[in-house]
């Protein structure tokens, strides 16, 4: 599939070529095991090392916060599982709009009197501050809070500082699943602001399946499902994936700090002429959390008249790739607990598109796409005229 027709980065995105290059030479010198004991396993430990170094330095903590894991999933069940075990009478207080892979270890491993929702405001899918502060004033305090940096279904932005902070005043543990921030926005300052934080490389050009764990010093007793060796200072067990690791920082260094800030308004520009032109074109679309502070990437919307799936399939016929970003939509049944969150009916929520783009997506490439939606819709809509015609009856 064409990089430019591509719109579904928020899924995964494409190996991009200086990470492929580091995976490789790191499969051809550093495939020894880093935890033996000769000199070229030695190499291979200096370099996970190293690598540990630059993480943290990136997120502003110290490298021995930093545990490579599989990925965001594996990581944000770490947390969960951890801070239950820790201390199960205590609950734990997520986001409504938090990733499966917080939501579901969350439901699993605190009672369902334990596990409490911060709700989000409707009109930019950010969570309620206030509720939080308030809660964290009450009697009862949660063992953990947990808050999404940004949503990858609607790319709202979360006040994952201002959460934090307050959870610092109240002496209650933070975690930060940033899994569709980093790359995108600037990762400085989240070492300082949050105990735990979560990220993976597939979201931003890295290989698929490494990722990384951030956890507070103070837990030298934390560790994540796998028990076994002692690698990773004893916090996982398992031998490194080295060859992922260098890979996942060659995709992070095209993007450093200060180039993401730079691009960041540009980037919003584009996006903004794509959703000026979609409602235009297409009356009857519905964008998401229209004037939110959003991922400069992503626009979810509610297309007019035709379920997502019928969009899907004709867009992928002419070489787009999008996204339902909406389970229930994808014949799974499970209507998304984002969309829920953000008001929407299940009618509509049927209806959802979400449009994801990438470093490479080009303000021609956001155009195309929108000229690709304005044909599928007079597509689709003929072909209800003519359903229409056949059964003889209008569009009811
Ligand atoms: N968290 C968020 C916000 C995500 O968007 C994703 C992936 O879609 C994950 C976690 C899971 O990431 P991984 O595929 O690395 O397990």
């Amino acid at each position: 599939m064409s990089l430019a027709t591509y719109f579904d980065h928020n899924a995964t995105t494409p190996v991009s070529p200086a990470a492929r290059e580091a995976w490789m030479e790191a499969c051809e010198r550093f495939w020894q095991n880093p935890s033996s004991l000769y000199r070229e396993a030695g190499a291979a430990k200096r370099r996970l090392e190293e690598a540990r170094e630059i993480v943290a330095d990136r997120l502003g903590a110290e490298p021995e916060r930093v545990i490579f894991t599989s990925g965001a999933t594996e990581a944000n069940n770490a947390v969960l599982r951890s801070v239950a075990g820790r201390s199960p009478e205590m609950g734990c207080l997520i986001s409504t709009v938090e990733h499966p892979s917080v939501r579901e270890p969350a439901r699993r491993e605190f009672r369902s009197d334990r596990l409490e929702e911060i709700p989000v405001h409707r009109e930019s899918g950010a969570i309620d501050l206030d509720f939080l502060s308030v809660r964290l004033r009450g009697d009862r305090l949660p063992g953990l809070v947990s808050v999404m940096a940004a949503n990858n279904e609607t790319g709202a932005l979360q006040p994952w500082r201002e959460a934090a902070r307050l959870c610092r005043d109240a002496g209650v543990p933070f975690h930060c699943d940033a899994a569709q921030w980093i790359g995108k926005r600037p990762a400085s300052g989240f070492g300082e602001s949050c105990g735990y934080l979560t990220g993976c490389a597939h979201k931003f050009g890295g290989p698929k399946g490494v990722g990384f764990l951030l956890i507070p010093e103070s837990e030298q007793e934390f560790f994540c499902s796998q028990i076994g060796g002692p690698q990773e200072s004893g916090h996982r067990a398992g031998t490194e994936d080295l060859p992922g690791i260098l890979g996942m920082l060659a995709a992070w260094d095209e993007k450093p700090d200060a180039d993401l800030a730079a691009a960041e308004s540009e980037r919003l520009a584009a996006r903004r002429t794509f959703e000026t032109a979609l409602v235009e074109r297409l009356p009857g679309t519905r964008i998401i959390a229209p004037e939110a502070d959003r991922l400069w990437n992503t626009v979810m919307y509610v297309a007019p008249d035709h379920p997502n799936l019928k969009w899907l399939t004709r867009l992928s016929a002419a070489g787009f790739a999008v996204s339902t970003g909406s389970a229930c939509s994808a014949g799974r049944g499970n209507p998304s607990h984002v969309m829920a969150a953000m008001g929407l009916d299940f009618e509509e929520m049927g209806r959802v598109i979400r449009v994801s783009g990438g470093w490479e997506t080009s303000p021609a490439d956001w155009s195309a796409l929108v000229d690709a939606l304005v044909a599928v819709s007079a597509d689709l809509d003929s072909g209800k005229r003519d359903l229409g015609g056949m059964l003889g009856g209008g569009d009811g």
